[in-house]
């Protein structure tokens, strides 16, 4: 499809609104509009008014929409944009044109200015076009988050683990996990390497003048690992790092299939307060579709197994929209998962990320329509809240269907803290491991160092990696 822009150069912010309505479409940006399906975004400055004009004609259908400002504003654009697509497509943007900053951090700000929640929600309706039900729940989002950041700890930090393997890579996966049967060799290597990371790490001055506050194993799958490995990795941390005062410390065992009696003992040992055991779907069909290489029986086994081991908080993870997935797919997840009762449930919503081999193999796969997607998170909304969750925190990806949203909800005082500070940015994260992204924050500064994402590459790289993490520490201390 052909995009047009005349007078002004916000290609990010055309592409990104008109990919909401069309995700796989490729475009082309061209002045030569002739013949077949185009997109034309114009902007002018006349008489002291900033004018923002679309039109476009797809599939034999045309409308056009023109407005004037006082003021220049990109969303401007987007919404001249969306407003001739909702109108050409009929297909209708929940969060309308709001995208790239997370909603609960724009009511969070409004607040912190002087806005009421009414007025925060005012201002995402009228000015992004957000529906009231999304603009609902970001505010109900927000005043739970604050409840967490007003208790943060002044000198608090968090610490990330990153364990980049998995038992085999999910359809829509981009993460650089490895599969754990491919890589098993350097399994080993890399765990002795995040050890000399976590352990030279610890002894800078930026870490000892602090508290850690939360703690968080991520990955990949962290239980891909063996027992003794994890075992290994997490007595390394507790002599490197004073954790007695951490809040939270949060294991994802995210997969059932790595799940085994042992590997809990050794978490219930170290003291671990949140594990995360994610059946995405309670349907066996769409399990091996995405590629996932155990049945919703072994997660029911792995769940009943934590819980009579004595986890008090479990969480589970579940995806709307996952291909060929109906309503009433996603209904009988849900009634699983209240049976099951969780202290926590993260509703995704199905994701095209790049890289992904759903990505890759697009048209292969009977996608949800993003309208049914957003029943789906409906349902769950109006679900939880039955069951007496809150939405906590929430975030959106690019490549979202329907441009929709990652809500986290909890039972009263089941809030994962750490979820809530990577998200709003408010306590610097120490990310150890591959792919690890460190995130210092002071005074509403903000900077990042990455580690490498490349398993072999960390490994032969450690010491690089510790050294640009210490010599950002260094300018924060
Ligand atoms: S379990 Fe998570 S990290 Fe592992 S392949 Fe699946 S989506 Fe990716």
């Amino acid at each position: 499809m052909i995009l047009k822009l005349i007078n002004h150069a916000e290609e990010y912010a055309v592409r990104e609104i008109a990919a909401s309505f069309f995700p796989k479409i490729k475009f082309e940006f061209s002045d030569d509009t002739k013949g077949g399906d185009y997109i034309v975004s114009e902007y002018s400055f006349f008489n002291e008014k900033h004018i923002y004009t679309a039109y476009a004609s797809l599939g034999g259908k045309y409308a056009q929409v023109s407005f004037e400002e006082a003021y220049y504003n990109k969303t401007l654009i987007k919404k001249s944009v969306a407003h001739i697509l909702e109108e050409i497509t009929g297909i209708h943007l929940p969060w309308g044109v709001l995208t790239g900053i997370r909603p609960s951090k724009i009511i969070r700000e409004l607040k912190l200015s002087g806005k009421t929640d009414i007025e925060s929600k005012e201002y995402l309706k009228s000015f992004y076009m957000t529906d009231e039900k999304k603009a609902e729940l970001a505010c109900r989002v927000e005043n739970n988050e604050a409840a967490i950041i007003d208790n943060m700890k002044k000198d608090g930090i968090s610490l990330y683990i990153g364990i980049p393997f998995c038992p085999t890579r999910c359809l829509y996966c981009s993460f650089t996990s490895q599969s754990i049967d491919f890589s098993n060799k350097l399994t080993e290597p890399y765990v002795e390497a995040l050890k000399k990371e976590i352990k030279a790490v610890s002894k800078n001055n930026f870490i000892k003048n602090r508290s850690i506050e939360t703690v968080y194993f991520g990955g990949g799958t962290p239980s891909a690992l063996s027992s003794n490995q994890i075992d290994d990795i997490i007595r390394c941390l507790k002599e490197s790092f004073d954790l007695k005062n951490a809040k939270e410390i949060t294991f994802e065992a995210g997969r059932p299939d790595t799940i085994t009696k042992d590997k809990l003992e050794v978490l219930k040992e170290h003291g671990i307060t949140r594990i995360s055991i994610n059946p995405q779907t309670a349907k066996d069909e769409t399990l091996k579709l995405i590629g996932r290489k155990h049945t919703n029986d072994l997660f029911l086994k792995s769940f009943k197994l934590a819980r009579d081991m004595g986890f008090e908080h479990i969480n589970c993870d579940i995806i709307a929209g996952l291909p060929e997935e109906t309503e009433e797919d996603f209904k009988k997840t849900l009634k699983m998962l209240e049976k099951l009762s969780p202290e926590s449930v993260t509703i995704h919503t199905m994701c095209i990320k790049h890289g992904s081999y759903l990505d890759m193999k697009y048209d292969m796969y009977s996608m949800t329509a993003a309208n049914t997607v957003n029943n789906m998170l409906d349902t769950a909304q109006r679900y939880m809240k039955k069951l007496g969750f809150k939405p906590y925190y929430m975030y959106r990806q690019k490549n979202m269907l329907g441009n929709l949203e990652n809500v986290g909800y909890c039972k009263n005082n089941h809030e994962c803290i750490y979820n809530i500070y990577i998200m709003e940015e408010v306590e610097s994260i120490i990310a150890l491991g591959a792919g690890g992204s460190t995130k210092l924050v002071s005074n509403g500064r903000i900077e990042r160092v990455f580690n490498v994402k490349e398993v072999a590459e960390y490994i032969k790289r450690i010491d690089e990696m510790i050294e640009r993490k210490e010599n950002l520490m260094k300018e924060f201390c």
